[in-house]
């Protein structure tokens, strides 16, 4: 009998047995082509040997050393590294173990930051309805998932949550992308407002929604127009690069496409590509500046803050996607992937929408084409269709998501940037048959 905790207890998975490039085996060896990176993590895929190299070399170095006592050259260098590949003005990295502490930092320093400036009357966040920012209680409060949130409820902190940019559900008939930029943005604006702009803490945003809708940019213009409210009101721009940063959108920082900088990131999953559990809080210089010349201690912090193992991959997997141009193959890629994915489920009755950027692309499954209808959340689309991917030997991201108020389904797709064109081939191909097992 097992003792782990899984995931679902009355679905145990296989177990996975070993893993190669864009493959994982488990222990019977059937191979399973990794369409979604597990949930986007896995950017350079599986068996690296630059990035298990230096994680090698650090573990005989020195594996661990508390941040209460030391840091450590990998943690040092990993922060130089982000800094100079950051948007401007990110100039200080905080390191953590993963996305939702990376959330959970920022949160935190956003309300430190307004401490320590005099401004203790600011403490509302506004966030948007389509996302998610992790499991943490803070992060899980920010997040607008709607069935993420519901058991937990009376455990979250109030946040005000406005609408997302969707162009898909979104836009007026006749509308265009600008002047639905401008709707939003306006919105957003009445809502500091209404809260009062002097009590306004933060605007937290993922810049291309990942798990909870299937990769959905923005419209054009719209976080530029969002940095101009923030910078109008003092309000602090917290971006959460956890899903669709470190390059998985084909820059390295998804934001670099909209044209905007935040005043705190949010990294994890792509830093780390798997090999290590890692995540970084990026901000400015003027926020750290606030705590420096103030208390001099951010109050907060996690056992595993710069884990110097866990930097030296980070560093590792930084320089395959830099300095050996992996990241340059996910544009190219990106564009081929969602080319076989519009031809071949374009047309199909059940394909609302293929969206995404890059190497983050997700396809939203309707029950009416016309009238965008989704479907029943009783068929549990999203979780036959992974099932049926699984059985076909490929693993894809199916979620039952919130598409703005209400339910609905779409598969992710993150693969890793290694993919080859014959992999796309194969990938759409097991989709094809997972989707027409499920949906005819
Ligand atoms: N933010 C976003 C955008 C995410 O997609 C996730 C994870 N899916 C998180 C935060 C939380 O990260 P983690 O699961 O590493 O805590």
């Amino acid at each position: 009998m097992s003792h782990i905790f899984p995931r679902h207890t009355k679905a145990l998975p296989p177990v996975v047995a070993r893993a190669d490039g864009a493959y994982l085996y488990d222990t019977d060896g059937k191979a399973y082509l990794d369409g979604s990176g597990g949930a986007a993590v896995s950017c350079l895929g599986h068996g690296d040997s630059k990035v298990i190299g230096a994680m090698k070399a650090q573990l005989d170095q020195v594996a661990f050393a508390h941040t209460g006592f030391f840091t450590s050259e990998p943690a040092e260098r990993l922060a130089d590294r982000l800094v100079s590949l950051a948007p401007e003005g990110l100039d200080r990295v905080y390191v953590v173990a993963g996305g939702s502490e990376a959330m959970e930092s920022a949160l935190k320093l956003a309300r430190q930051y307004y401490l320590e400036k005099g401004e203790p009357q600011r403490v509302n966040i506004i966030a948007r309805r389509q996302s998610y920012h992790g499991n943490t209680l803070g992060a899980l409060a920010t997040g607008g998932n709607i069935w993420r949130r519901e058991p937990f409820a009376p455990l979250l902190i109030d946040v005000h949550h406005v609408a997302p940019c969707y162009a898909y559900r979104g836009m007026a008939p006749g509308e265009t992308e600008e002047q639905y930029g401008k709707r939003l943005a306006a919105e957003i604006e009445a809502e500091v407002q209404a809260l009062g702009p002097e009590t306004v803490m933060a605007f937290v945003a993922e810049p291309v929604v990942g798990a909870t809708a299937g990769a959905v940019p923005a419209v054009p213009g719209y976080f530029k127009r969002i940095r101009e409210i923030c910078d109008r009101y003092g309000i602090l721009l917290i971006l959460d690069e956890v899903m669709c940063g470190m390059g998985r959108t084909g820059t390295l920082f998804a934001c670099e496409q909209d044209g905007v900088a935040p005043d705190i990131c949010a990294v994890a999953k792509g830093l780390g590509a798997g090999y290590a559990p890692i995540g970084a809080m990026l901000c400015s210089a003027e926020i750290y500046a606030a705590i420096e010349t103030g208390s001099g201690f951010f109050q907060h912090g996690h056992t595993y803050l710069g884990h110097p193992t866990s930097c030296a991959g980070a560093c590792a997997v930084l320089e395959r996607l830099v300095d050996d141009q992996v990241l340059g193959r996910v544009a190219p890629m990106g564009a081929l992937l969602r080319g076989a994915l519009e031809e071949r489920f374009g047309q199909r009755p059940y394909l609302g929408d293929i969206r995404g950027r890059g190497l983050f692309l997700g396809l939203e499954l309707v029950a009416h084409r016309e009238s965008k209808a989704p479907f029943d959340p009783g068929q549990g689309v999203a979780g036959k269709l992974k099932k049926a991917a699984f059985a076909e030997g490929l693993i894809c991201y199916p979620m039952s998501g919130t598409i703005d108020g209400q339910r609905g389904d779409h598969v992710l797709l993150a693969p890793p940037f290694i993919l080859t064109e014959d992999q796309v081939g194969e990938l759409v191909d097991k989709l094809d048959r997972a989707l027409t097992a499920v949906l005819g």
